[in-house]
Formats: C-alpha cells, structure tokens, sequence
C-alpha cells in the first residue's frame, strides 16, 4: 500500500468532494483504499504530495493514434479538404508505421495526464500487416489503459462516399474482422487493460448496412460502439442529400443511438438531436481543439450536459490536432463553452468532470475510473502546481484547468506508476519521437 498525502485531492465524486489538503491510499488490489481530508493515520509508505493536486486519470474518449505519422498537413483545410489530402497517403500505412505513431501519440498522452485512451482506428490497407495488434502492444508497453476501437470504411468515391477507392474495406470482410479483433482482445473484466469497441467510421465513409450489422455484433458480442456524427456542415448536407434526413436522425433509424453509444464531435446538433440524446443516454466525445483546428464549429457542451448527455473529452487524431494533450483539454472545453455561453458555461470543476467522469461514462468504465472513490481502480494523476506557471493561484484545481499545462509529477494506472517526475516510465520520449519521425519520413516518401 501506498499514501499520498499534503496534496490537494479533487474527487470529482457525486459531491465534488475536494480538499485543500488532503491524501488517498492505494491499496495492493491497484484500487482506492482511503480518501480523505489531512493525514492518513498509518504507518505505510509516503509520497509527499507537497504543491500538487490529484485527480482521476484523464480519459481521451477519441483518438486517432495512427494520425501521429501525419502531422502538421493540410493546415489550413475543412475537415472534407484534409480528409481527401490525406486518405491517400493513409492507404500507405503499415503496423510498424502504426505502432511507432501509437507509441508516441499514447507517450505524449500519459505526460499530458491520461491513464486511459480509446482509439478510433479504420484504415487497414491491405498488405499493411496487423495494425490494430501493432497499437496494442505500444499500449501494453507504456503501461496506458487501452480501448482501441476496430474501425471501417466501405463507401468510397465510386459509391457516393468520400474516401478513395483503397482505403475501404469489403462489408463482409470488416465486419468479420471486427468480431475476430474481439474475440482475440475484449477483456470484460472490471479491472480491464484492454477493451474492444465496434466503431464504423462516419456516415459519409460507411454503408448503411455496415453501419447497422456492426450495432448488431456489438449488442452480440457486449461491446460498446462508436461512431463519428454531426462533426460539420459539410456532413449535415451529405445526410440530408443523401438520406433525407440530419445525421442524429439517420443514427437513430439504424440503432444507433442509446446507452452503450458514443459519438465523436456532436458539434451540430439541433434543440431536438440534443433531447434525443439524452433520453437515449447515447454520449458525446468533445473534441473541443480539434473542431477549433479544423474551423469545425464550437459542441453545445453545456445544452448537452443539461440533457444529462455523458460527455467526455478528446484530443482527436494528432493530423487534425497537433497538440494531442488532453491536459490541455480541460481548458479548451472550458474556453469553448465560455465564448458560446459566456463565463457561467462551464466552471473548473465541471471541465475535470468531462475529463474524467464523463469519459468513463463515455467508455462504460463509471463503476470501476473516472473518480477518487474507496474501492475503484487506482488511476490517478499528481500534477505538480507549484512552479512558474501556477504558483500563486491559490485553488489547485483552478491552477490546473486555468493555468498552462501543468507537469505530470506521478501518474497510476492500477496503482502501478507510468509517469514519475515528468517522465515515461516505461518507456523514452527521445526514443519514441526519433521513430515516429522515422515513420512519418518512410510514410511521406514512399
Ligand atoms: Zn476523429
């Protein structure tokens, strides 16, 4: 067992419990033993919390972790004009280009305070190898709770749909290899490192019959699903030229809305998709960065949370989103919905929620993450708030949301550390950089 103590802890239990100064106890199980205000009256091993503040693990509800050997093109694009730039050169992909994007992309991730990182991952070129095998194991490698998604497309531009021909699968071959990737690597465990969850692409890149088979298998199967909707104008006209209807609409008519769904973006949604929503329980990943990079529009955060809609928060892939820090995040979610709403949109402690909480909703993981409560999982993340950039802000959790992004002092993941002093544990940020540039070099020029 274990003690952090002289530490702000942020609890973000149903209460929003928080004390100034405080400590949490991990227990051998790699779960919460004790919370609570002051000393830990025990004589257990100590970290000394001294300047810092801890939270839940952060969870990246979208992601795109291939996106990492892509970065930094079509800068100026909508998302239609960066998605045709760069299909093209996704149809190149191999599982090493991937595991050394996934490797980088999830490194940068655990320093930027995420424990757990869905990815949305649908591009398997055809003699690309094992890519999805590929990202699992740099998860496995840095210690990072995994939920990788098997993603799919199969409407391409001869078919009315926006990819190119080669980067789309058959229906029947994506689907029965959606099935095999959870029959090899779902874990329903509730102490669970790796979960699979069944996740066609967009309604502009997927038929409507891989889009409502793959709800069928995942209700078969127990998985959760996921989908990209409502992210752009340009795909409110695709849905509404193609099926006569708005994309939230669509998704309802093929079983797509409902409490083990989460969708990606949900930034253009009508008084009437956001009540749907939340009667149906079906979430939102807000990926308020990425809609900003790509001129998308700004998510209706504070209507959905009204609806009780779970919403969690995203980075989105690293091509659309430099960055790819979810610490950064609970600023942007907060600065998102202060310039729709003005300052009483969102407050400090409700944008922490949506990064933790709320993703784990997302995820279907709130009995087990998303909070510091006696009995869950140790996923926990001490951010030290005590240097140039938060010093002097008296609230820790209004330094760490307010303030820059904030150094990642200990990071758990089941009680198990991945980040220790702003660095890797298991693994080099050098080491991960130099061959993700290799990637990215092999990718561009090939
Ligand atoms: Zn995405």
């Amino acid at each position: 067992m274990i003690v952090i103590e002289n530490v702000a802890v942020a609890t973000v239990d149903a209460e929003d419990t928080y004390h100034a100064d405080g400590h949490v106890v991990v227990g051998d199980d790699g779960r919460i033993a004790a919370v609570g205000a002051g000393r830990f009256p025990a004589d257990l091993p100590r970290v000394d919390g001294t300047g810092c503040l801890v939270t839940p693990g952060l969870v990246n509800t979208h992601h795109h972790l291939y996106q990492w050997a892509t970065r930094g093109l079509a800068l100026d694009e909508t998302l239609f004009g960066w998605l045709t730039t760069l299909y093209p050169i996704w149809g190149r992909l191999d599982a090493e280009i991937v595991g050394a994007a996934a490797g980088a992309g999830l490194g940068w991730l655990a320093l930027s305070g995420c424990t757990t990182s869905m990815d949305h991952h649908y591009v398997f070129p055809r003699d690309g190898g094992d890519v999805l095998e590929a990202e699992i194991e740099a998860a496995r490698r840095l210690g990072v709770r995994f939920h990788p998604t098997r993603g799919s497309m199969d409407l391409s531009r001869k078919d009315g749909g926006l990819p190119p021909d080669n980067v789309v699968e058959k229906t029947d071959e994506a689907l029965a290899a959606t099935e095999a990737a959870i029959d090899r690597w779902h874990d329903p465990s509730p102490d669970a490192m790796l979960q699979i969850a069944v996740a066609p692409c967009s309604p502009f890149s997927v038929t409507e019959r891989l889009m409502s088979e793959a709800a069928e298998l995942a209700r078969r199967k127990g998985v959760r699903l996921h989908t990209h909707l409502a992210e752009t104008d340009d795909e409110e006209d695709f849905c509404r030229e193609r099926f006569g209807c708005t994309p939230v609409e669509y998704a309802e008519r093929l079983g797509w809305l409902g409490d083990d769904v989460w969708l990606a973006h949900g930034v253009h949604l009508d008084d009437a998709a956001i009540a749907r929503l939340g009667a149906t329980g079906t979430g939102v990943a807000h990926c308020p960065s990425s809609n900003a990079r790509l001129g998308a529009g700004a998510a209706r955060v504070r209507e959905l949370l009204d609806h009780r809609v779970p919403v969690g928060l995203g980075v989105d892939g690293s091509a659309s989103q430099e960055a790819a820090h979810l610490g950064e995040e609970l600023r942007q979610a907060l600065y998102t919905a202060r310039i729709r709403g003005g300052p009483g949109a969102l407050n400090a402690r409700e944008a922490l929620r949506l990064g933790t909480m709320g993703g784990a909703r997302c995820l279907g993981r709130q009995d087990d993450l998303g909070s510091i409560e006696v009995g869950k999982l140790a996923d926990l993340v001490v951010w030290r708030l005590d240097g140039l950039g938060h010093e002097g802000i008296d609230d820790k959790l209004a330094a760490l949301v307010f303030g820059p992004a904030a150094p990642v002092e200990l990071s758990l993941v089941g009680g198990r550390p991945i980040v220790e002093r702003g660095e890797l544990v298991h693994g080099d940020a050098e080491t991960l950089a130099r061959e993700a540039r290799r990637a990215h070099d092999r990718l561009l020029r090939t």
